[in-house]
């Protein structure tokens, strides 16, 4: 099997784009084998350097790695060209002389008559005697005139198209330069697709393509063509829910893992599961279980999935690059520190940035901060050598909760009392986890130090 991804870099890729790409490459790898990535910037006056590299910069973001080198269709164009004149040596295609003005006519002739396709095919059969030697043509393929086709759509089940509803495509420009159609099926073609995924807004070229398949003897690719994906609201994804640059949602904190995990449960599910990794993606997904509805895509669903993946996967991983520059001066103990730190500081954590902005006391000695007052000093002074006193077994959170909860009666004050000069002392922070669990984490010097 080989599958692949064909983005057009016109734009970023979107929750669209990115859904396509991995179902292409689960589908690939849960029968291993290949997922392809096929740039289609044939559209030289659309296709921006910007968009490429987003697009591949979003695609190692999720960790969809083509397993061969990216196909740039342009580059293809000869090929193309070659295939357009090897049909027409066959007789498969023709040259077509119209001018942009009959083709004009032709299309208000369509439309007043009520054909339904706008070019009237007056070169199909002209003689090639009969034909000018010095105006531009264009090639066009002889599509049949009559019967009917049927696709069997793994998604969209048998969907037909009478052949006299299917224009006579053109192939290759008057200038020579191939049409997205022929680019498209020549490259699938050569690249031995096997099986094409993706959104049900390419199922109407996929009888084209397949009329233009037949014409060349090959085999069409397995068709899958997947609804669309619509916001929590029903109707199409739009900025506003979220149609932005797969990019956004990493900015924002988003971990790839509760992307994938996402996107996979849009329009494709396994039972009741909810949390996938790539990898279940790959041993569940078959191609098969695929919605017909368009699905829908909740950004409060997002959220909660990557509060999950803030506490399952190694954070410490995730937060050492953002942190390092920030703190050239941090020593093995406070990364140390950090990594004790981490599990629960990713407790309430919804985005990345959450996590990483609770970092700051731990990576190194923090300023006690505005809610430092004088009353907090002096309990800072009495709690000081109680602390220094207590033996060392005592240093581990139920230890030092045990041992502070009786000092705070002994010495009839609230619990509260002792815990906030402490907790404000050892983050610089009204707010923080478990006051007990950083003061046994940070350990008896530290704590005396910023006490
Ligand atoms: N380049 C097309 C697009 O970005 C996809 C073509 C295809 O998958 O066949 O919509």
């Amino acid at each position: 099997m080989r599958t692949r991804f064909a983005p057009s870099p016109t734009g970023f890729l979107h929750l669209g784009g990115a859904r396509t790409a991995l179902f292409n490459y689960c589908l690939a790898k849960h029968h291993g084998g290949v997922f392809l990535l096929r740039i289609e910037d044939t559209d030289h006056q659309r296709s921006t350097e910007t968009a490429k590299e987003a697009i591949l910069d979003g695609l190692t973001w999720l960790g969809l790695t083509p397993d061969e080198p990216t196909v740039y269709q342009s580059i293809r164009a000869p090929r193309h060209a070659e295939v357009a004149h090897q049909l027409l040596a066959q007789g498969r295609a023709y040259r077509c002389y119209a001018t942009p003005e009959e083709l004009e006519i032709m299309r208000e002739e369509a439309k007043a008559t009520g054909r339904p396709v706008p070019y009237d095919r007056r070169w199909r059969d002209v003689p090639e005697k009969d034909h000018p030697t010095n105006r531009p043509f264009v090639i066009r393929l002889k599509v049949p005139l009559t019967g009917e086709m049927t696709l069997l759509d793994h998604v969209q089940g048998a969907v037909s198209l009478r052949y006299d509803h299917l224009d006579d495509m053109v192939l290759l420009r008057a200038d020579g330069t191939p049409t997205y159609m022929l680019a498209v099926v020549v490259d699938d073609h050569d690249m031995g697709i096997t099986h094409i995924m993706r959104g049900d807004d390419h199922l109407n070229n996929a009888f084209r393509q397949r009329a233009l398949f037949d014409a060349l003897d090959w085999p069409m690719p397995q068709l899958y063509h997947i609804p669309l994906i619509h916001g929590p609201d029903g109707a199409k994804l739009s900025k506003r829910h979220g149609a932005v640059a797969i990019q956004a949602y990493r900015d924002q904190g988003i971990l790839p893992e509760a992307m994938i995990n996402a996107l996979l449960r849009l329009g494709w599910g396994h039972g009741d599961q909810e949390i996938f990794s790539l990898n279940d993606g790959i041993a569940h997904f078959d191609g098969r279980h695929l919605g017909r509805a368009p699905s829908r895509f909740d950004p409060q669903k997002l959220l909660s999935l990557n509060a999950h993946y803030l506490r399952t996967v190694d954070m410490m991983d995730r937060v050492a690059p953002l942190l390092a520059p920030q703190y050239p001066d941090a020593t093995p103990r406070h990364w140390d520190w950090l990594r004790q730190m981490l599990p629960h500081l990713t407790q309430r954590a919804e985005r990345l940035g959450d996590v990483v902005a609770l970092c700051h006391p731990y990576m190194c000695r923090p300023e006690k901060g505005e809610g430092w007052t004088p009353a907090h000093a002096a309990m800072a002074d009495q709690i000081a050598p109680f602390l220094a006193s207590l033996p060392p077994h005592h240093w581990t959170e139920e230890g030092l909760s045990h041992a502070l909860k009786g000092w705070a009666t002994d010495q009839g004050k609230k619990l509260a009392d002792v815990a906030m000069p402490l907790r404000i002392a050892m983050t610089g922070s009204t707010t923080s986890p478990s006051v007990f669990a950083i003061l046994a984490i940070l350990g008896r010097d530290e704590v005396l130090a910023r006490l």
